[in-house]
């Protein structure tokens, strides 16, 4: 796990202390000015950064102010570490999204346990964030952050949208012929099948049970049609064994759907998917039927 600690601060031999204190503990990053902390927060993403206040050019409330106000860098928590110990600059400190405010000279063990909490929280915050948007059998998105996401991406308007249901076909006998555990050894196999093959930008979720989503941009609808039909085949062609040995054969069904300046919101987009995906297990199973194409 990521381990890096910004320090920033402008007299080298204050950052020179806190090297010392941190380096056997964490990866310590510093910046002698706020441009370069706002720089090395981006690029480096730490997981806490110390901040002094007072510093020529940008000092360390607009520094917080500036990194608490983008999306790259407004969840890395900020330690004000400074001489200054008047009420306002507290105060302030807080008021611009601060979570802890020290006052040199710190005493070195309050420091250490000081920023130890705050990585504690930090962490036990980014794996509460990871529990809350995945699906904790297959580890792909949870229907919340799925329709979080989506909805964020189609209130875009981007013309190339498409989205695809995917439901396993007759996945009842799987579990019923060989066990509810074996049923989820299936669902697995075929998130991993389907995860290795869409791109990185694309969403993929589990909505429920049996039932997956994707959401993504295309260039051509032909070569999303083409995609889903891989998919679909390379499902179709998936070796699975039971314990005793038998083969389990498993294949799914795929509603596609293209976006349309009809649609007025993600679930309408879905609704049409939905409707795509009933009509291929109408067709018999094991196929891909596309919508307004
Ligand atoms: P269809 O081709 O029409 O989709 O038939 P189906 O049998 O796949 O559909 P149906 O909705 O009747 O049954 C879905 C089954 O999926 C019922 C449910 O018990 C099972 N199921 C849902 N979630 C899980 C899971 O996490 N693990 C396992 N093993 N089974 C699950
Ligand atoms: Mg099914
Ligand atoms: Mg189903």
């Amino acid at each position: 796990m990521n381990n890096k600690i910004l320090v920033v601060d402008d007299s080298e031999s204050s950052i020179e202390i806190l090297v010392e204190l941190l380096g056997s503990d964490y990866d310590v990053l510093v910046a002698l000015d706020g441009e370069t902390a706002i720089e090395i927060a981006n690029e480096d993403k730490p997981k806490i950064i110390l901040l002094d206040i007072v510093m020529p050019e940008i000092n360390g409330f607009e520094v917080c102010q500036r990194l608490k106000g983008s999306v790259c860098t407004k969840d890395i928590p900020i330690i004000f570490i400074t001489a200054k110990s008047d009420e306002e600059s507290i105060e302030m400190a807080y008021d611009l999204g601060g979570i802890d405010y020290v006052t040199k000279p710190f005493k070195s063990k309050e420091l250490l346990a000081r920023v130890k909490t705050q990585i504690e929280l930090k962490n036990l915050i980014t794996s509460l964030e990871y529990l809350s948007s995945h699906d904790t059998m297959t580890g792909i998105l949870n229907r919340r952050k799925f329709f979080e996401l989506a909805a964020l991406n189609f209130n875009k308007k981007i013309e190339k949208q498409y989205s695809v249901m995917i439901d396993i076909d007759r996945f009842k006998n799987i579990n019923d012929l060989f066990g509810h555990h074996m049923g989820d050894t299936v669902i697995k196999k075929i998130v991993n099948a389907i995860d290795s093959h869409v791109k990185e930008d694309t969403l993929f979720a589990r909505l429920g049970g049996e039932e997956f989503v994707l959401f993504g941009q295309y260039d051509s609808k032909d070569s999303i049609y083409d995609e889903i039909e891989f998919i679909r085949k390379k499902i179709e062609d998936l070796e699975i064994y039971e314990d005793k040995g038998a083969k389990i054969s498993v294949t799914i069904s795929c509603g596609i759907s293209f976006y349309n300046d009809k649609f007025t919101s993600i679930d309408e987009l879905l609704k049409d998917a939905d409707e795509a995906l009933y009509e291929a297990k109408g067709q018999g199973r094991n196929k891909s039927i596309i919508r307004n194409s």
